[in-house]
């Protein structure tokens, strides 16, 4: 069993998106947060023997940490054929089986899950590109942690009340957007963001 420390250090390793496009928002989840959302959802029950979807899974840092914690099965849905790529390189090592790739539209994604883990694009350049992946998040699983930039509180409530699904933790960090895009002129902007744990209530 891993330790939290372990697990972050594991999570450091993993490779992340190459050239990042910047229309899907291909920001990864910084390791650290990244441990802390998933050692939480390990110490609620959210993981062990439990069916888990990674939507926009990106290189796979939410749903491989979940399949390392002991998640029953992990679904990793994600578009764009590079960032798959990079995602199939990090599993490969860890000789798992109990996982299956879906190169797909989150909107196409079909399975019902216990736990979805999400880090979505922000709506930062097409409003609202998080929209389909709560929908989608809210349709198929019971309990949802989803990253959102914080001045998009009132939407994710919004949303949220919509779909009957109540807000039982809030997360907050100031998330490292490291020089990836060459508009970045800073070497390390951080913004602030909010992970939501959603409990589905009837
Ligand atoms: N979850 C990963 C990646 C976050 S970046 C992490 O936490 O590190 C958001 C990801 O969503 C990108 O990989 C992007 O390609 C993917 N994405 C954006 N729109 C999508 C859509 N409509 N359907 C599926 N994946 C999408």
């Amino acid at each position: 069993m891993l330790t939290k420390k372990q697990l972050a250090i594991q999570l450091s390793k993993f490779a992340v998106f190459e050239k990042p496009k910047l229309k899907l928002e291909q920001y990864p989840t910084d390791s650290e947060i990244a441990s802390i959302v998933l050692w939480d959802a390990l110490m609620k029950g959210d993981i062990v023997g439990k069916k888990v979807a990674d939507l926009g899974a990106g290189t796979g840092i939410l749903g491989i940490g979940a399949l390392l914690l002991g998640a029953v099965h992990v679904y990793f849905v994600e578009k764009d054929s590079d960032a798959v790529a990079i995602l199939r390189a990090n599993l490969l090592p860890l000789r798992l089986q109990n996982y299956t790739i879906l190169q797909m539209d989150v909107t196409e994604f079909q399975d019902h899950v216990d736990t979805v883990f999400q880090n979505p694009p922000f709506g930062t350049k097409q409003a609202h590109a998080d929209k389909p992946f709560m929908e989608k998040a809210f349709s198929v699983g019971k309990i949802v942690y989803s990253f959102h930039k914080t001045t998009t509180d009132a939407f994710v409530r919004a949303i949220a009340g919509d779909y009957f699904f109540a807000i039982a933790e809030v997360y907050h960090f100031a998330f490292p957007l490291r020089q990836t895009q060459s508009y970045h002129r800073k070497k390390l902007e951080r913004i602030e963001v909010t992970c939501y744990r959603l409990v589905k209530s009837h």
